[in-house]
């Protein structure tokens, strides 16, 4: 029994981490044996992290190239799955950096629960408060001064520990949480997971009528459809929370500073180490950072310096990559590397579907980047496919060929869209624009 809840716990975790409700579905449902497949993958992965300090750049490139070369063989026969949003597609580019990244941790260091008394978010590594500071600063995309800084587990904890922090706590019902259909398909998950008293999923934000107050979630650029958004509902009771995860040039054009009251960010899609499990919130409000804080202490006691302490150094090499190219090799700043990387894709899969004549993908508008001082278009690190024609369930017409995607309908939306990641790994990628592009044939 124990076991059973024991493993029931793992995989919801697993599920919301890697942002898979259907993962969740999958294994719950095939039961013990997919489990155990699972985490036979996981374990290989596992043990060629137990690093010495001697060897660390090596093992690390070999669990690299493993992994690659497992998931590109796989792949030719098996379906491609593209439901997940995992950014692999930034291993190559982590792993060309070598030791600029490489970070040693002694086993005296970080052994207390405290980082800085000082601070309201008192386990917040000052190191990686300073990292993200100077990152905002050198994009431009969001307003840092007079802000708390709040880290959380993922984004993903920072999103309950919001909820938490802005919900009337003695309201005599639970306030309505709202986001724009099509919406992140984790946030009615996250929102009722625990059936707080405090808050509940209200749905689409286009259908809220009510005359309450309600929290609404404004996802920019959105996932899944690459939207830029603002808030849609616009009453005078409602909470604005801001998921700015994609708000990075390697997506989208930095138009404008976010100045926003609660702006969530993550490691995971603005560098791609969504393993390393780490978020922050910009926050302008004080008693709204302290009482998140008080979500993440009660929940986690705090969070990893370990992990703050290599997401530090991810983002000074990012930043330090543009600030001081000389350093670095030609085409290795970060954001204009990652940018032709998610171009040349979008490219690719343009053509694809142009060519296949039964899909269509969204248009998005040209605009200046303060960032690169030039123009382009959103080039979103999902794809919101549309299923032309008769087909009127895309994910399953797919499915039928092989090809693995999230249907609209986790995402509040219509059976005749599918999300498909553009960040997996270059051979996962090629393979199904070949796949794709053979639909039409056939
Ligand atoms: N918000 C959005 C819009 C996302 O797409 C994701 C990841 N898919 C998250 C939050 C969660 O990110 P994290 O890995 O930091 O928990």
């Amino acid at each position: 029994m124990e076991f059973k809840t024991m493993i029931l716990g793992h995989l919801l975790m697993l599920s919301l981490a890697l942002n898979v409700g259907l993962l969740y579905r999958d294994y719950i449902g095939n039961g013990k044996q997919k489990f155990q497949e699972f985490f036979s993958s996981e374990n290989k992965l596992k043990n060629a992290s137990l690093i010495t300090n001697r060897d660390a750049n090596n093992v690390v490139e070999s669990t690299v190239l493993e992994t690659e070369e497992t998931s590109s063989s796989k792949a030719v026969d098996e379906t491609i799955d593209l439901d997940h949003g995992d950014p692999t597609m930034y291993e190559r580019y982590w792993q060309k950096m070598g030791d600029k990244t490489t970070v040693l941790i002694p086993g005296w260091r970080f052994i207390s629960y405290f980082s800085d008394g000082n601070n309201i978010c008192w386990f917040l590594e000052p190191e990686f408060a300073n990292a993200i500071i100077r990152l905002h600063k050198l994009v431009g995309n969001a307003v840092t001064e007079n802000r708390y800084i709040v880290v959380g587990t993922g984004s993903t904890q920072l999103l309950q520990a919001v909820l938490y922090a802005v919900s009337p706590p003695n309201a005599t019902e639970p306030i309505d949480v709202v986001s724009a259909a099509p919406f992140y398909s984790s946030y009615p998950l996250i929102t009722d997971f625990l059936k707080s008293g405090l808050y509940k999923w209200g749905g689409d934000a286009n259908k809220f009528k009510k005359d309450k107050p309600y929290i609404e979630l404004v996802t920019s650029p959105n996932n899944p459809d690459g939207f830029s958004r603002d808030a849609v509902v616009n009453r005078d009771q409602g909470i604005l929370i801001h998921d700015l995860a994609y708000y990075w040039p390697q997506y989208t054009s930095i138009s404008y500073t976010a100045d926003h009251d609660i702006m969530l960010f993550t490691v995971s899609k603005s560098t791609g180490h969504a393993g390393t499990r780490l978020g922050w919130a910009l926050v302008k409000d004080q008693d709204i950072a302290k009482k998140m804080t008080e979500f993440v202490m009660l929940s986690t006691i705090g969070v990893s310096k370990e992990s703050q302490i290599r997401a530090a150094k991810i983002l000074q090499v990012v930043s330090d990559s543009h600030e001081y190219r000389g350093d670095f090799n030609e085409g290795e700043a970060f954001f204009e590397h990652s940018h032709k990387l998610v171009e040349r894709r979008w490219k690719q899969l343009r053509d694809a579907v142009s060519n296949v004549k039964i899909f269509s993908l969204p248009e998005f508008p040209l605009w200046h980047c303060t960032f690169t001082n030039s123009s382009f278009t959103t080039q979103p690190a999902f794809a919101w496919l549309k299923c032309e024609s008769e087909i009127d369930d895309c994910e399953s017409f797919l499915r039928h060929h092989k090809i693995r995607t999230r249907g609209g309908k986790h995402f509040g939306d219509d059976e005749k869209y599918v999300r498909i990641s553009v960040l997996p790994r270059d051979k996962i990628f090629d393979q199904f624009i070949k796949r794709l592009s053979s639909i039409s044939s056939s």
